[in-house]
């Protein structure tokens, strides 16, 4: 499988979310994770093109290049990482993300949903069964503007001390990149059996 990993944002002018008493952004975790993600999979032998390699990367601003990079390569899997945000401090939890409709991308992301909570039961799972699966949905570019089927994970609240302590701790981010990783090879063993 051709997996493309987006780190969100762009780290400058674009970190994304930031925890208010550490400075914590979202860019930088989204960055870690992504590579994370890059390595477990390429040790289970698929192949892996980042958005993002770098902390500061302007091109990636424009949210199209993102998205041509995976439909310019052909890639069979588009996921983005992000870590969200919210004014009251105590919002907490994980959510998956996919465009609106019933789409190959709400199997990916149910895929990868299960993986996080079976991996993560001490977290808080914040999904929209009103149409059957546990993601939630929205008009995001990278979604809407990627043929693969694409997938946005929320892996936490960077705006919540507790979650954002969670998001810097390394061994805390090598665990919820394996999570995203069995999701994404559980979805691929879908698609091979079905082949
Ligand atoms: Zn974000």
């Amino acid at each position: 499988m051709r997996i493309v990993i987006d780190g969100g944002h762009s780290g400058s002018p674009d970190p994304g979310a930031v925890n208010a008493r550490t400075g914590l952004q979202e860019a930088d975790v989204a960055l870690l994770v992504s590579k994370l993600v890059e390595s477990q999979l390429l040790a289970a032998g698929h192949e892996v093109k980042l958005t993002r390699t770098e902390w500061e990367q302007a091109e990636t601003d424009d949210l199209s290049y993102r998205t041509s990079l995976a439909n310019d390569w052909g890639a069979d899997i588009f996921v983005s990482i992000h870590c969200n945000s919210a004014a009251s401090p105590s919002a907490a939890g994980y959510e998956v993300w996919t465009s609106p409709g019933d789409t190959p991308g709400d199997v990916l992301a149910t895929c990868i949903y299960k993986q996080i909570a079976a991996e993560f039961p001490d977290r808080v799972g914040r999904p929209d069964y009103s149409d059957g699966d546990p993601d939630k949905e929205s008009r995001f570019y990278v979604l809407v503007h990627t043929d693969a089927p694409a997938c946005l994970v929320e892996m936490a609240f960077i705006s919540n001390d507790e979650e954002a302590a969670l998001l810097s701790d390394a061994a805390w981010q090598e665990r919820y990149a394996r999570a995203i990783v069995r999701g994404v090879t559980d979805y691929a063993a879908l698609k091979t059996n079905a082949e």
